[in-house]
């Protein structure tokens, strides 16, 4: 009879995930920072994507997320950024960087919205009245990202508007984050929102524009 010989991840710890005196093993460390990356949304493909491959990938000036970064260590308080420029600019890559860096610094939570699916969630619970406790506890996360901010068609304008202006009101108002992603300038934005949310983020966001 032959017994299969079970693969052993880890050499250094023989995947027992701790070493001598009980100190954690990296990989019983790393495997606690995807759980936590699970819990707050943060898509898989950022999640092994770490500031120096994304700078020497992206060839950018280090002072640039540098600086970002930086910001996460001062004040977390009212980390409102809005990360704006064409797409493959790594804006949603830097919004995960910085998401990362938190979830592992501190026990600050942390939640991820695909604004598409964002907005369906809302349309969807204000539909059936329904409650959703998922969705309002997400909502509370001390810094939540909205991704890909822009033009959604699948959702009546109006009702987008109203919820969206609704949820920066809300985070502005409040101690709470928000980094938000868009393909769109500023600008641009105003044909899907309104003036008035326009002036809601240009006041309250610390805008970053993304350049190839
Ligand atoms: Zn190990």
């Amino acid at each position: 009879m032959v017994t299969k010989k079970t693969k052993i991840n880890c050499q250094k710890c023989k995947d027992r995930g701790c070493l001598e005196d009980n100190i954690l093993c990296d990989c019983r460390i790393k495997l606690y920072k995807y759980a936590r990356y699970h819990e707050a949304a943060i898509p898989k493909i950022y999640w092994d994507v770490s500031f120096n491959s994304f700078m020497t990938a992206k060839k950018r000036d280090n002072m640039f997320l540098q600086k970002l970064l930086k910001l996460t260590e001062t004040n977390l308080d009212q980390l409102n950024l809005g990360f704006f420029g064409s797409s493959q600019t790594g804006k949603s890559t830097t919004a995960a960087i910085i998401a990362k860096k938190i979830l592992d610094d501190s026990l600050l939570s942390v939640y991820w919205f695909n604004y598409a699916t964002l907005l369906y969630s809302l349309r969807r619970r204000f539909n059936d009245s329904a409650i959703d406790c998922q969705l309002d506890y997400s909502l509370k996360a001390d810094l939540i990202i909205i991704d890909d901010l822009g033009r959604d068609y699948a959702v009546n304008k109006l009702f987008a508007k109203a919820e969206v202006t609704r949820i920066f009101q809300e985070i502005f108002e409040s101690t709470r984050s928000i980094i938000v992603t868009s393909n769109f300038f500023v600008t641009d934005l105003e044909s899907f929102f309104d003036s008035k949310f326009n002036s809601l983020i240009s006041l309250n966001l610390r805008l970053v524009n993304f350049k190839r």
